[in-house]
């Protein structure tokens, strides 16, 4: 299986492969939330510590070793290292590459975009984010798909609530995205997580409103939108793992931790060290139940 979720297949969808397997809502109690958040939050200080090295010049499979001494640094082990036969602790994804990527040699070049999602495993439980970075100045439309992809994140996560159905977060995700011209993949999907990497339920970043699974209290989900500058559609790579967008154009990906607490969305993850190590201000002000701006 993949760091990734593969959608289960549905009868109108175009599903690449599934490693799908029916596996039962488990929802959190408090205690097990905080141990959560832990997790969680040893994955953000990886990705600020990323965040500080990521520039012309460095290549990805430096970027995976400073983030796996940081991992374990927190006491904490790779959660993509080994799972499903993986072979680092960052998926590193250049360019027209969606998510999956294998860090390599290649020096990352000026305007190149690089999704960096990283997986750790503390007290037996899962964090699982992920945060695309532009590479010194990218064109001007980049910024606007990683800009526009990270308000998908937002507002998907606002409608990460109790009442709520995961076509409810499909669909402010899709819209936005779709209304700015942009390509949802269908294939991969966020999920529940928990002492598995993914757990049930599925969560597309399509959908329709009041459709899919009941959002309930002690959820807890990695939402990640995949978005496309062109079409929505992708392939795999040849080396069995790298998703890639079809049409060769670039793609971006960032996901959050959420949990469901009195029955609102409480992002567990946060990008905060990531801003410090950029040195710009947080666009979304991240705060615990106020997650849009
Ligand atoms: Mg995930
Ligand atoms: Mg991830």
């Amino acid at each position: 299986m993949a760091p990734g979720t593969w959608a289960n297949p549905g009868p109108q969808q175009p599903v690449l492969l599934s490693f799908y397997a029916f596996m039962a809502i488990i929802t959190k109690t408090r205690e097990q939330i905080e141990l959560m958040r832990e997790s969680a939050q040893v994955v953000s200080r990886t990705l600020g510590e990323v965040a500080k090295l990521i520039r012309p010049g460095i290549t990805p499979l430096e970027l995976d070793r400073v983030a796996e001494t940081c991992i374990r640094d927190q006491g904490a082990v790779p959660g993509f290292l080994g799972y499903g036969g993986f072979p680092n602790t960052l998926c590193t994804s250049v360019n027209e590459q969606v998510v999956h990527g294998i860090p390599t040699n290649r020096p990352l070049q000026e305007g190149d975009i690089i999704a960096v999602d990283c997986g750790a495993i503390k007290n037996g439980y899962f964090g699982d984010h992920a945060f695309t970075f532009a590479v010194g100045e990218v064109s001007a439309q980049v910024q606007q798909l990683l800009k526009v992809t990270l308000e998908c994140l937002y507002l998907g996560i606002a409608e990460i609530r109790t009442g709520n159905f995961t076509g409810d977060v499909g669909f402010a995700v899709q819209l936005h995205a779709e209304r700015n011209g942009y390509g949802v993949v269908r294939e991969l999907v966020g999920h529940g997580l928990g002492t598995s990497l993914h757990e049930d339920p599925e969560l597309p970043n399509y959908g329709r409103r009041g459709k899919g699974t009941r959002l309930q209290e002690g959820m807890v989900l990695a939402i990640e939108p995949m978005i496309n500058l062109g079409s929505r559609n992708v392939v795999t790579l040849n080396d069995g793992w790298t998703v890639a967008t079809k049409d060769g154009r670039p793609s971006a990906h960032f996901e959050h931790d959420v949990a469901i607490i009195d029955g609102r969305p409480e992002i567990l993850s946060t990008f905060r060290h990531v801003y410090d190590a950029l040195g710009i201000e947080d666009p979304f002000q991240q705060s615990a139940h106020q997650p849009v701006s």
